[in-house]
């Protein structure tokens, strides 16, 4: 296993301040896109390490650089935190009513202080740059990084990232070449026709019909086969309004929302294709418009980012058959343009689902988090010469 050099060992009060900033960051959480404070807070940590710092990408995302070199590796964290109402318990319980850190995107940005804070002690043999990126949970930050004007000095020759995920035992790690979460995409469909008295339902076109016959249409598009199956596709009816609850009213406007969820983007085109042709053909008396929400690229895993992270947690507990998740990640759009992996990090087999009111980060993943990373900095340093790709 690559050595890491003395000033990277993570002594006890650097992870007391990690753990501190994750519980500073817990009670502060700010929802997809507006996470200025936290950017704030983390641009002022990373300054103070002595990094050169970056604010404003894709929105509010912040890169911490450090190092240099001819090639660059990104670690990315997330900034954002979920609109749910956490639950009593954790004495760093969030302050903001009805928004909370429930994806443990707040121990994911602890782990990378702890990592800023061992490279600010010996700079690394190469070009890292820590990037904390925004609005991860809808699936916007990624596409905004990449497309910002700012983001090409940066741009890194490799991109890693972990998440934390429940029900894996603690510090286990799930981590494999090729696909490991789904791509999604949401559809919002509105329907017009025209109201009238529910007395007359003749005088008026309600979608009632056909909205009840969307429903199983689309949700028929799914596939019964295996997440790991590159034919999966899943069509998840997610909300449906016809008009307003009035016994007196025949409605005459309607709204669907279905998610479509594959394994990869080749698929995705083709369901999502499909979909729009039922919605067309059978909702065509009310002048069905469509809008996309959310979507989120494949995430794949490219074979030397993959082996990278390999040799990183070369030692950790394993855990074979947790990816690829259904869930998305926003990660995955990096490494449609990057080599890029991510890797699965066991937060408790007892510990609650991620997005769940009662969910925290365990404090006990930093460490291990953090010494992964640091690793991988090691392996990419020495691999300089390698070629990879
Ligand atoms: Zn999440
Ligand atoms: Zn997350």
């Amino acid at each position: 296993m690559t050595p890491l050099p003395n000033a990277w060992t993570l002594d006890p009060d650097t992870l007391a301040e990690a753990v501190a900033l994750r519980h500073e960051l817990h009670r502060c959480p700010e929802v997809s896109g507006a996470e200025h404070e936290t950017a704030k807070r983390i641009a002022s940590r990373m300054r103070t390490f002595g990094a050169e710092v970056a604010t404003g990408l894709g929105g509010t995302g912040v890169a911490a650089v450090f190092g240099a070199g001819d090639r660059t590796l990104m670690i990315r964290a997330e900034l954002d935190a979920l609109p749910i109402l956490e639950a009593e318990g954790p004495e760093h319980r969030s302050e903001v009513d009805g928004v909370g850190h429930l994806c443990g995107h707040d121990g994911h940005m602890a782990i990378l202080f702890a990592v800023a804070s061992a490279l600010s002690r010996h700079a690394p043999a190469t070009r890292v740059v820590l990037l904390f990126q925004p609005a991860e949970e809808t699936g916007a930050g990624a596409r905004a990084v990449l497309d910002d004007p700012k983001f090409a000095a940066l741009r890194p020759d490799m991109a890693i990232a972990l998440h934390n995920l429940p029900k894996l035992p603690l510090g286990a790690v799930a981590l494999q070449e090729g696909p490991v979460a789904c791509a999604s995409k949401g559809l919002h469909v509105a329907f017009t026709g025209q109201t009238s008295h529910a007395a007359r339902p003749e005088n008026g076109r309600s979608p009632g019909l056909a909205l009840a016959r969307l429903i199983p249409a689309l949700a028929a598009l799914s596939r019964d086969v295996p997440t790991e199956d590159p034919r999966f596709r899943l069509a998840t009816v997610t909300h449906a309004r016809l008009g307003v609850p009035s016994f007196g009213i025949s409605p005459g406007e309607a709204e669907l929302q279905v998610t479509l969820r594959t394994l990869l983007n080749a698929e995705m085109e083709a369901l999502e294709a499909e979909a729009r042709g039922l919605i067309a053909t059978m909702g065509a008396e009310f002048a069905p418009v469509i809008t996309v929400h959310d979507p989120f690229s494949h995430s794949v895993n490219a074979p030397a980012a993959t082996a990278l992270l390999e040799s990183a947690t070369q030692g950790l507990p394993r855990v074979k058959g947790a990816i690829p998740m259904r869930p998305s990640e926003d990660f995955g759009l990096f490494g449609t343009e990057i080599p890029a992996a991510m890797l699965f990090l066991g937060s408790g087999t007892d510990h609650p689902e991620l997005h769940n009111p009662d969910f925290d980060f365990p404090d006990a993943l930093i460490p291990i988090g953090a010494e992964i990373f640091l690793r991988g900095i090691a392996v990419f340093s020495a691999s300089k010469t390698d070629k990879m790709s």
